[in-house]
């Protein structure tokens, strides 16, 4: 697999079923909400598009993509560094 470059959240695709929370806790939260959000170095948290090396979290690429996959509604989407998209 491609390395993970970028990792959003498409809000309006997100319905909180917290699988990527479960999975990857170290990268997603739920908002008030009830929408993921990333989870960043500096504190703060968004859903929009977010590079890894943002993340506060060193977590590996294959625990990411399992969050990703984990989400019933394909909410989390991938890019490698060439823009184009790992997951889904
Ligand atoms: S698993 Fe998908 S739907 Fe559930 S909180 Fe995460 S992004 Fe949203």
């Amino acid at each position: 697999m491609k390395k993970i470059k970028k990792i959003i959240v498409d809000r309006d695709l997100c319905i909180g079923a917290a699988s990527c929370v479960v999975v990857a806790p170290e990268v997603f939260e739920l908002d008030d909400e009830n929408k993921a959000v990333i989870l960043l170095k500096n504190g703060k948290k968004r859903s929009e598009e977010t590079e890894k090396k943002e993340l506060q979290t060193n977590l590996d690429d294959e625990t990411i993509l399992l969050a990703a996959q984990s989400c019933p509604t394909k909410a989390i989407i991938l890019e490698d560094e060439d823009g184009n998209i790992i997951f889904p």
